[in-house]
């Protein structure tokens, strides 16, 4: 077996990682730091957790045999992890309930989080509700503009959503303005991060946090895997989309150990891999500091973070979790990308071909499944970690799919140029017709 065992006790994972953050907000770092040396082995906090995630949050998630599609791919099985029916719609939640529970221990009744699509200010707000907690969400005023529902959400939930209007308005300037205001505020305020990212020891203890979606995968896994007669008690292939990098750490952190299990996360690849419109970090990133910690990040030749472009707002984000950057290294895990339109046509096949309506973020992976699965055999396995719902993208798909929207011969008439007649062969992952 594999030792896996990272970070180091300052946060390294290998040459990534690490905390670079002010002498400010060194006392505030190491103060969490204890807080959750202490609190992640101590009993009640562990229960009040599982506890809080059975009752709150609804789990745990089915697994879900994707049958018609693992048909009609004619390869691997393919399985969901269905994220998408946690309360608030994706994974994000688990992390959320986790620092909220810290916050309250470590006395802190003020809440701040950093947005971009919305999802993790939501997941935050939702918990601030529940847990009676102020909660200030910071979200560039671009992004404000484009995802006005949840902005209106959070309102609902009692957040206060402070627009930021430097840079480009979006995420990055929000996380830029969360950790000034945690500068000025650490006496009364706890800094929620919504991925693996930031200074030590945020990527790991979010990671923990989120681990909770792989290690259910490891206990339901083998029973799925036997029904279909798939040949391995556990999946030979792992794919989860990656912005920051969470719900992919969640799902591959129990499975590094398992060496026959490959583990793929999938970039958002944009308008094309050497469009420049990308956010394939990863992939086209090289190593630098952005947020707290070392990692790749999309920048030029002086070190500017460069702008990045995804047809899905949760994937954008020009850095990644350090831990990415370290498996990607040592080749424990493979990095791939998938564009906008293939997200777009594996968005329409998974709400035509198995009634769930999965989030664009989500697409991409179920987008790579599609590819993979048809160069394996029948008796193999893919488990697609499907990290949220569709619902709030429903308005950007309907301006983006009015000409070659993928359609299934039964939705015959509908008012869809192009699709109707069809046959499925016409999702051509790659190719726009
Ligand atoms: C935020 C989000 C993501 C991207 O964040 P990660 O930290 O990479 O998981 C992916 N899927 C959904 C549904 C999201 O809301």
């Amino acid at each position: 077996m594999f030792d896996y065992q990272q970070p180091d006790a300052k946060g390294h994972f290998g040459m990534y990682g690490g905390s670079f953050v002010s002498e400010t907000l060194t006392h505030a770092i190491n103060e969490l730091k204890a807080a959750y040396a202490k609190y992640q082995h101590d009993p009640a906090f562990m229960a009040e957790f599982k506890y809080e995630l059975a009752h709150f949050v609804g789990r745990p998630s089915p697994i879900y045999h994707a049958d018609r599609m693992s048909r009609e791919m004619g390869g691997a099985q393919i399985f969901l992890k269905r994220e998408d029916l946690n309360h608030t719609g994706a994974h994000k939640v688990n992390n959320t309930i986790g620092q909220a529970m810290l916050a309250k221990r470590m006395g802190k009744p003020r809440i701040i989080a950093e947005t971009g699509a919305g999802q993790h200010g939501v997941a935050t707000a939702t918990i601030c509700a529940r847990y009676g907690l102020e909660c200030v969400v910071y979200m560039g005023s671009e992004d404000i503009k484009r995802q006005s529902p949840n902005v209106y959400r959070m309102k609902l939930l009692g957040a206060t959503v402070v627009p930021v209007e430097s840079g480009s308005r979006t995420l990055k300037d929000a996380l830029n303005e969360a950790m000034r205001d945690w500068v000025a505020n650490v006496d009364n305020t706890f800094y929620i991060i919504g991925t693996v990212a930031g200074p030590h020891p945020y990527p790991m203890m979010v990671r923990d946090f989120q681990s909770v979606i792989g290690n259910e995968c490891l206990v339901q896994m083998p029973e799925m895997l036997a029904q279909q007669g798939c040949t391995n008690s556990q999946p030979d292939a792992v794919l989860a989309c990656v912005g920051g990098g969470s719900n992919a750490m969640g799902i591959f952190h129990p499975y590094i150990r398992h060496e026959n299990t490959r583990l793929i996360g999938i970039e958002a690849a944009g308008e094309g891999m050497d469009s420049g419109k990308h956010s394939a970090s990863l992939q086209r990133g090289s190593p630098g500091v952005l947020h707290g910690n070392r990692t790749y990040v999309l920048q030029d030749d002086n070190g500017q973070v460069t702008e990045t472009h995804s047809i899905s707002a949760g994937l954008d984000y020009p850095g990644v979790g350090p831990e990415h950057a370290f498996l990607k290294d040592i080749g424990r895990a493979e990095y791939v990308g998938i564009t906008d339109t293939e997200a777009l046509a594996a968005f329409h096949y998974l709400c035509q071909t198995e009634g769930i309506i999965p989030a664009l973020e989500s697409s991409h992976a179920i987008a790579y499944a599609m590819k993979l699965a048809k160069t394996m055999r029948t008796d193999q396995s893919i488990l697609v970690n499907l990290s949220g719902r569709g619902d709030k993208d429903i308005g950007t798909v309907a301006d983006l799919s009015n000409a070659d929207f993928y359609c299934r011969p039964s939705c015959k008439g509908q008012s869809v140029k192009g699709g109707a007649e069809q046959p499925i062969q016409m999702v051509n992952l790659g190719a726009r017709a």
